[in-house]
């Protein structure tokens, strides 16, 4: 027998009955028994869960609950109150993902040059921004209040007014999210993921000049398909200089 505790964390507790909301519940279990299947006898879906730390430390589902362990469980996305965004900081590190309201376009080159993942359509209206973030729990960026308090919107934060260094400056600080910057890992026109290219493989397709002055190559696959069928004649990889 294993004896220890559990604790759900954010929308977790929206599975749990009253009496084991936000608490820490006192857990035994008889023979081994996988954290997934002891999440699940608590009846929160694993599908829901992002993050399980035992005694601090991150385990995978088939973790053997033992004897004295702690362990907590964290969603796949929380809730984010923007007026008390410091819940995020006592958080460890996780996928954050964002969709940007359309009048926010330099915001999102910017986020993407950090390499966060940050969907943008000028095209969206209202209600695809709201339907995209909770399809792909992504945060909405956004600069409109009323946008924030819709119902409908669980997951959103306030951008302040002025240059989008200064926003992302302020996005950064709010969400304490620094750590997971990931420079020109993504696609600043489209989002996609870049790839690294061996300078052999476009070689026909660069200048001496440029050989000479850059160290690596990446580019986008989603982009390099748009340039060939659309302009063939001009270069078809993004060339972003790494600093060595
Ligand atoms: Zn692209």
């Amino acid at each position: 027998m294993a004896k220890g505790t559990f604790r759900f964390y954010e929308e977790l507790n929206d599975f749990l009955p009253r009496h084991l909301k936000k608490v820490d519940i006192e857990t035994e279990t008889i023979g081994k028994r996988s954290i997934k299947e002891t999440i699940k006898g608590f009846g929160v879906p694993p599908s829901t869960v992002d993050l399980v730390l035992v005694n601090g430390q991150p385990v995978d589902f088939d973790y053997i609950f033992k004897h004295g362990d702690r362990v907590s469980v964290y969603p796949v996305f929380e809730k984010l109150n923007i007026r008390n965004v410091s819940l995020l900081r006592k958080l460890p590190l996780r996928r954050v993902r964002f969709i940007a309201d359309v009048d926010l376009h330099e915001m999102v080159q910017l986020m993407r040059m950090l390499g966060f993942d940050t969907t943008f359509n000028v095209n969206y209206r209202v209600p695809d921004i709201v339907e995209t973030s909770g399809k792909e729990n992504r945060i909405i960026l956004t600069k409109q209040k009323d946008l924030l308090k819709s119902d409908s919107v669980t997951h959103a934060v306030q951008v302040c007014s002025g240059p989008a260094t200064k926003q992302v400056c302020h996005l950064m600080d709010d969400l304490d999210i620094e750590d997971r910057v990931n420079p020109f890992s993504r696609c600043i026109r489209c989002n996609t993921r870049l790839e690294h290219l061996q300078t052999n493989a476009i070689l026909d397709r660069i200048s001496p000049e440029t050989d000479r002055i850059f160290e690596k190559y990446l580019h986008c696959r989603s982009c390099r398909k748009d340039d060939r069928q659309n302009r063939s004649r001009q270069l078809e990889v993004d060339i972003i200089r790494l600093y060595v």
